[in-house]
């Protein structure tokens, strides 16, 4: 068995972290390969190594003193090391990384240095291989990550290597200039050598005990869930619903490989399973809840429009000449809403509608703003009668007026669109009735 683990920010942050992620690695001699992330926070007001670089990289590219940064940075490693006890020097390392912040190596490479520095911590205290991420993940001129580039070198280099840490976060442009993921891209660099070395598991270690119900910031402590498909999972993740990676998904799901998320400082609790599909049934019909503020809803309407063939099309098309992405269109037989980002759309209104006027000439086109979005996400709901029915009397009962409705095709999901102004009461009532009281 081959297991990946990949420790998050916060599971490095300090010698007594390290610790925990030393034991959970000695706990289970499948946990062959290890990723690390920067070391994050060690508590709320603390500032994450990574944004430590960031800042000192600006500083050095203006002019200023970086110095004192890096410093501050060095100190955060030195703590790590002499807490864990290991002879490692990073003096030098910070001596190349100085002056090549002074010969402008660039933003990605003074912010994946938090990682570089961290594997080699890991590495020297576990004992493991350390393989710098820039000789295995590659990336185009471009910046596009190039899969089967990395597949191909990283599943050779690792295939005659027992046990490894590579980091997180970052690979190289043709070898040479160091390029990053997106923030908390580390994610996807586990995603990636599990897919290499065929892990049977990837298991993604980071501060919850894994995905909940609903966000904890609205529910009090929600619960966790289970077992999730990578489908739901998108669902909720593109609401808002955030504890890994949204490009984390792709190299695992192709290969069927499954992600369990699990917390470093609760390592008993099971966590969440993600699956590319499941007998299992979701505890609670639905799987999950997530949503986001801040819509516009573009109503139109035409007499006749359902026997106007390219109708839709012309109006797609005065949004796409405006640079403006929609998320969901709704539509009835002479209706259509193109619902978007208020942010987005805001400084382009006039010429969007004008642009929908001329190209699709239709009689009345309205706009209902501040809406937000709930998405109820399950696999379960398609098998199961009243989901829907459950979720509408929740919402009369707390008194929220649904402004629109849109039920994937998939019918995992239901969207519901409310104002801005219900949309935590909304989430409370759908959370409510299918997790605490279960009518
Ligand atoms: N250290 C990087 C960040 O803070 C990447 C990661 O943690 O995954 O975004």
């Amino acid at each position: 068995m081959k297991k990946v683990v990949k420790f998050g920010g916060s599971s490095c942050a300090s010698a007594a972290q390290f610790e925990k992620v030393g034991q959970i690695i000695n706990a289970d001699p499948a946990r062959r390969y290890v990723v690390v992330s920067a070391p994050g926070k060690r508590y709320n007001s603390d500032t994450k190594v990574t944004d430590m670089l960031y800042h000192a990289y600006d500083l050095c590219v203006n002019g200023g003193d970086f110095r004192t940064i890096m410093d501050k940075a060095l100190k955060r490693y030195d703590e790590i090391v002499e807490g864990l006890n290991i002879k490692l020097d990073l003096s030098e390392d910070f001596e190349i990384i100085a002056a090549q912040f002074d010969q402008k190596a660039g933003t990605d490479y003074a912010a994946s240095r938090g990682e570089y520095l961290n594997g080699k911590v890991a590495a020297a205290y576990l004992g493991y291989e350390f393989i710098d991420a820039a000789d295995v993940i590659f990336f185009d001129n471009d910046g596009n990550f190039l899969p089967d580039e990395t597949n191909d070198v990283l599943s050779k280099r690792l295939a005659g290597v027992e046990r490894a840490v590579v980091p997180g976060f970052y690979g190289s442009q043709l070898n040479t200039k160091v390029k990053t993921f997106s923030r908390g891209g580390s994610d996807v660099t586990g995603s990636i050598v599990a897919k290499a070395i065929h892990a049977d598991i990837y298991e993604n270690w980071t501060d919850v005990s894994g995905f909940l119900v609903a966000d904890p910031r609205i529910i009090d402590r929600p619960k966790v869930i289970n077992m999730i498909t990578y489908k739901e999972l998108r669902e909720l993740a593109y609401m808002g619903a955030s504890v890994l990676h949204e490009d984390a998904i792709f190299p695992v799901r192709r290969e069927g490989i499954p992600i369990n998320i699990r917390n470093t400082n609760a390592p008993e609790d099971p966590g969440t399973m993600i699956v590319e599909s499941t007998c299992a049934k979701s505890d609670y019909t639905i799987t999950g809840i997530a949503g986001k503020k801040g819509f516009v809803g573009v109503f139109i309407e035409k007499d006749m429009m359902n026997s106007e063939i390219g109708f839709g099309r012309k109006v797609l098309q005065a949004f796409e000449d405006n640079n403006i992405s929609f998320e969901h269109m709704p539509s009835g037989i002479d209706t259509m809403t193109i619902v978007v980002h208020q942010s987005e759309f805001e400084e382009k209104e006039q010429r969007v509608l004008a642009a929908i006027h001329r190209l699709a000439k239709p009689d009345t086109v309205n706009l209902v703003t501040d809406l937000a979005l709930i998405a109820v996400v399950g696999r379960g709901m398609k098998d199961n009668r009243g989901t829907a029915g459950r979720i509408f009397s929740a919402l009369a009962h707390a008194r929220i007026n649904v402004r629109m409705i849109d039920q994937g095709s998939s019918e995992q999901n239901i969207i519901i669109g409310v104002e801005n102004k219900d949309f935590e009461l909304a989430i409370r009532a759908i959370y409510d009735i299918f997790v605490v009281t279960r009518v």
